[in-house]
């Protein structure tokens, strides 16, 4: 049997992809392999959201030229950085990259090793499935692409156009994972929201696919999505979330910054005021939900104002948790073209307050849910103590507690006795 080994960068997005090529690998006959050494054929699944991230795609690829020494195999990059940066990992990788493939050509992977001449392709292609379902829990690709253009943002360039699946597709594979007794899914797209997919010959949006999915699903007890965008985050939605108890109570609602002025050069196309009446609707419709977020800190011309009226909306809104990162331009987008005018020690001065902000509000926001009985997907054995297992709960906060490890995969009823950072301690009810 011929030997594969893949490693997959970046989003959770290119994790089902990779998920989906392992299918169609195996369903032609190739074995996976956990060791690179023991392959006749490597993929790197590339990201390209920063530099930093293709930096890292360099460095391995350097490792592989060195293990092509004295191993022979074929060396495929795809994804992000494949679709970005093509040519120049053909012209500066010779004799060591053998195939490099975008977004959109990359489940044609055997096909073209095969000899099939490399053509770009237009269209996306989903795939049927995108797990095996042996995993209680798995991701469903709904839409491909992003027409938002931030203005710091590659993911347009590299992605290309929104396309959204069908509904029937959907349900299809969602079928499928009911079958197999998988008890989460996770809805992806870079924007779930404007979700515009056919179902009996009509478009439906996202909260339409999301009532049907909840209308057809038993074992699956928990639905997740994800990446969301203010601009499209409706009242329609946030009232199907509110009707439907298997959408969990837990929203990542990326604001990226507080002030106008910004979020106007990075092309947001909503207001602080808007996200926050946003925030006050999902609030008053879905008691107990967790929010988290996405910040963008040290965008070119940001001032102490703007950093300030992103601190005040932290303190409006009390995030549960946040990701946090400091502006990098990228080659290719419109911020590129800007000054990137503050320094780097003025850039981590002010995500330092950031983080110190928001680890403040997490750890308040934590210590209200102890006593409190959740809800919790027991996940895997605890990697601290052994005879205590690791479980999310629908919020997506992570506990632990005594049990067995037979457990993995179903759902129980803890009580939090406690909070160390990002981690409750509970004991089962
Ligand atoms: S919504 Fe904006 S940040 Fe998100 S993927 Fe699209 S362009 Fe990028």
């Amino acid at each position: 049997m011929k030997k594969y080994f893949l490693e997959t960068y970046g989003c959770q997005m290119n994790k089902a992809e990779s998920d989906s090529l392992e299918l169609i690998l195996k369903r032609r006959g190739w074995e996976s392999v956990s060791s690179d050494i023991q392959a006749d054929l490597i993929i790197i699944n590339t990201c390209s959201v920063r530099q930093t991230a293709e930096d890292r795609i360099w460095g391995r690829i350097g490792y592989f030229k060195k293990l092509k020494e004295s191993h022979s195999f074929k060396l495929v990059i795809i994804g992000c950085m494949a679709q970005r940066v093509k040519e120049e990992l053909y012209t500066t990788c010779k004799g060591t990259v053998d195939l490099v493939l975008g977004t959109l050509e990359k489940n044609n992977i055997l096909e073209y090793l095969e000899g099939l001449p490399e053509e770009e392709s237009s269209t996306y292609t989903f795939q049927e499935y995108h797990s095996d379902g042996k995993s209680f829990k798995t991701f469903v690709p709904i839409m491909h692409g992003c027409n938002n253009f931030c203005s710091y943002c590659i993911v347009p360039y590299v992605r290309g156009r929104e396309v959204s699946r069908s509904a029937e597709e959907i349900l299809h594979e969602i079928e499928f994972l009911e079958q197999h007794n998988v008890k989460e899914i996770t809805l992806l797209g870079q924007n779930v929201n404007s979700y515009r997919g056919t179902y009996q010959g009509r478009e439906i949006s996202f909260h339409e696919l999301l009532d049907l999915i909840c209308g057809r699903i038993s074992s699956i007890g928990w639905v997740r999505f994800l990446s969301s965008h203010p601009k499209d985050f409706s009242s329609a939605l946030i009232d199907t979330i509110a009707a439907n108890p298997q959408v969990c109570r837990h929203i990542h609602l990326p604001v990226q910054h507080g002030s106008n002025r910004i979020l106007s050069l990075m092309n947001r196309r909503y207001t602080k005021e808007h996200y926050l009446d946003i925030v006050a609707e999902i609030k008053e419709k879905i008691p107990g939900v967790s929010l988290t977020t996405d910040i963008l800190i040290g965008f070119p011309g940001e001032t102490e104002e703007d950093l300030d009226a992103t601190l005040d909306l932290m303190q409006k809104v009390r995030f549960i948790d946040a990701y946090t990162y400091y502006y990098n331009p990228r080659e290719g987008t419109k911020a590129c073209t800007m000054a990137d005018s503050l320094p780097l020690e003025t850039k981590l001065k002010r995500l330092e307050k950031v983080i110190a902000l928001q680890h403040r509000i997490s750890a308040e926001e934590k210590e209200n849910k102890v006593g409190h009985v959740q809800h919790v997907l027991v996940e895997s054995v605890s990697k601290k103590d052994k005879t205590e297992m690791l479980g999310r709960t629908e919020g997506d906060e992570m506990v632990v507690f005594p049990e067995k490890c037979d457990t993995i995969g179903k759902f129980l009823d803890v009580k939090l006795l406690s909070c160390n950072g990002n981690t409750y301690k509970g004991e089962r009810v």
